[in-house]
């Protein structure tokens, strides 16, 4: 794991001065040796780069841009779980992750509130409530806990009947693949009545390696449907060739694109903003290349609606 910027930068050649960097950023700086490693030495427009380096547009205060930008905190009726959407909740497993995302709609999120011990209540709200059929397992990143630990949790979910599905939502596979291999917990996944899907989150082709495939292949051959996440991002991923190749990449890895999410307005993510109208091209753009099941959905997540919103909603294409 890197944690400072200087080792970082003596990895992949740079000077933190010639980068722009904050080196005492609020949302601390935080990248695993493999992410890091497939970064372009020498390049500062990297697009792996610009996702974990701290950047002084940070601090930029910038309108509509907040703390909170989905609403996640008017949407806890108990600790450490969300309910946003009907049938579905979501268990904040971890306060912690594997990488630190600069565009992370989280970044802000009191994590302090986030404990193993408000599991049981949480679990208790979800045995009142016979309507939700999807445990979601988020963060942070549920990988960022111990295989003990998330077999315990798996084996908690499994008791609620009238719970069919776990999710679980990581960047974990992606950034740092050798700390997903976990045999026994990938046993535990097979043999278990939920059906499982296994969301990982990756933004650009670059971040797929031999070692992501072999790993997903592990997952697929127990029966775990995979789905891929994605943010996007300015000078990251905002060009058709970028998300074609994203999408292809995936594919051949055994990965589906689900979604292709518009960036929530956190506060210090500014500088990554696409707009809705350059959203719409881009997605114009995937379907002329791709077979439709290789598009993932544009969406974009607005706090208090019952469900993510489709850029191809009239109402969001015709907004900036
Ligand atoms: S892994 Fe996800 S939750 Fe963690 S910092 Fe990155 S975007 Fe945020």
């Amino acid at each position: 794991m890197i944690q400072s910027i200087n080792e970082l930068c003596d990895l992949i050649k740079h000077s933190p001065a010639d980068l722009g960097v904050d080196k005492n950023p609020s949302f601390a700086f935080k990248v695993p040796r493999h992410f890091a490693q497939q970064i372009e030495p020498g390049n500062p427009t990297d697009p792996l780069l610009l996702q974990i380096l701290p950047s002084l547009q940070e601090q930029e205060q910038v309108l509509n841009f907040h703390t909170d930008p989905v609403g996640d905190l008017k949407a806890n009726p108990v600790e450490s779980l969300l309910h946003k959407y009907q049938g579905r909740v979501l268990l904040m497993a971890s306060p912690k992750c594997d990488i630190h995302c600069r565009y992370c709609f989280r970044r802000h999120f009191p994590y302090q509130q986030v404990k193993k011990t408000h599991w049981q209540d949480a679990f208790q709200y979800i045995q009142n409530d016979d309507s939700i059929h999807e445990v979601i397992l988020s963060g942070g990143d549920p990988y960022a806990l111990a295989e003990a630990v998330l077999i315990d949790l798996l084996t908690q979910v499994e008791v609620i009947s009238h719970v069919s599905t776990l999710r679980i939502h990581s960047r974990t596979p992606v950034v740092m693949p050798e700390k997903a291999v976990r045999p026994n917990w990938l046993k535990r996944l097979q043999a278990s009545r939920l059906n499982i899907v296994l969301v990982v989150h990756c933004n650009h082709a670059n971040e797929l390696t031999a070692e992501s495939h072999v790993l997903f292949q592990q997952y697929q051959q127990a029966g775990i449907t995979l789905l891929n996440q994605s943010v996007l991002l300015s000078g990251v991923n905002d060009s058709v060739e970028t998300l074609v190749n994203l999408s292809k990449k995936l594919f051949s890895q055994g990965v589906l694109p689900y979604y292709c999410h518009l960036l929530d307005k956190v506060a210090g993510a500014s500088h990554f903003e696409v707009k809705n109208r350059q959203g719409w091209v881009l997605l114009e753009g995937m379907k002329q290349q791709l077979p439709g099941y290789l598009v993932p959905k544009f969406v974009a997540e607005i706090a208090g609606e019952p469900y993510k919103t489709p850029l191809a909603l009239p109402s969001l294409k015709n907004k900036p």
